[in-house]
């Protein structure tokens, strides 16, 4: 029988996922096909999960927390973070794993000399990325809408940082973490503060992918070099369909197939 994946999310209409996996199954002969679930509630990932029969699955926004609490077990990374993005059903036990950070430092890989960071947001997401800075010995800061979740950035060491203290410094890089832009116009954080950190910056990276956002867009008008998403979603793509099928098909491959994908 052929193996069942998905990605849960809320939105998840906008993601690009599918057509990846599917476009690495299909034209490696990998039996298997991958759809996408609207999750509402977290708490009912992991029954959906089971219910739906999958071997697999990504999670994306807001429920990589809530996929941290429901797996039996969690693997390498993810566990230092508490956030999953990739869950594989192990003999019935639901496991683990989280590809995005490795997925980002693929993504940022020509970018020169990182030393200092400035991160819009402090969800999942940011919790993935600054956990691989800091084991990568770069200066991180945090910049959050409100302050609640700058906490478990404050025992890391961090500068956190809300709208209303913000102190910017010099960066090599300013990313956004944020869901601000991807599906609305707003910017991750007022237009002044957003102003300030590009004036500050060499580069700068969102990880919103499929449209420029109105960061992406300001930071390009001024000139910077700017990166969005698609690279970091290739990244962890490759590494999520290596868990998938178990390691059975050739890394290169699996690449190649999720960059032609793009083009669909
Ligand atoms: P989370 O829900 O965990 O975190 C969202 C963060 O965004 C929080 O810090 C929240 O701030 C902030 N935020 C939300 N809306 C606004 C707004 N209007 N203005 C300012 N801040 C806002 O999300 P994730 O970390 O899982 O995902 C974040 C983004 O990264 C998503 O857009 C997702 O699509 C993208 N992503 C892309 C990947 C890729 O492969 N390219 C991989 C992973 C994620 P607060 O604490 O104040 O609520």
């Amino acid at each position: 029988m052929n193996k069942i994946f998905s990605i849960f999310g809320n939105p998840v209409a906008h993601s690009r996922s599918p057509l990846m996996h599917n476009s690495v199954f299909k034209n490696l002969n990998y039996k298997a096909c991958y759809t996408r679930t609207l999750l509402q509630n977290g708490a009912k990932l992991k029954e959906t999960f089971f219910s739906l029969g999958l071997s697999g699955a990504n999670v994306t926004v807001p429920h990589k927390e809530s996929a941290y609490a429901a797996c039996d077990e969690v693997r390498g990374f993810a566990k230092k973070i508490g956030v999953v993005n990739t869950l594989i059903n192990e003999n019935g036990k639901l496991i683990g794993y989280n590809t995005d950070a490795d997925g980002f430092m693929y993504a940022i890989n020509e970018f020169q000399n990182i030393q200092n960071i400035l991160v819009l947001g402090a969800g999942g997401t940011a919790k993935a990325l600054v956990q691989k800075f800091l084991e990568e010995g770069l200066h991180v800061s945090i910049l959050n809408r409100s302050k609640a979740r700058l906490t478990y950035f404050e025992k890391l060491d961090c500068e956190c940082y809300t709208w209303d203290n913000f102190q910017p410094s010099q960066y090599d890089l300013v990313i956004n973490t944020t869901s601000a832009g991807l599906k609305d116009e707003n910017l991750p954080a007022p237009k002044e503060i957003i102003e300030i950190a590009l004036q500050n910056t060499r580069y700068v990276a969102d990880a919103i992918y499929g449209r420029t956002t109105p960061f992406l867009q300001l930071a390009k008008e001024k000139g910077l070099t700017c990166k969005d998403g698609a690279d970091m979603l290739l990244g962890q793509g490759v590494l999520a369909n290596e868990l998938f099928c178990n390691f059975e098909l050739d890394k290169e491959a699996i690449k190649k197939e999720m960059q032609k994908s793009f083009f669909y």
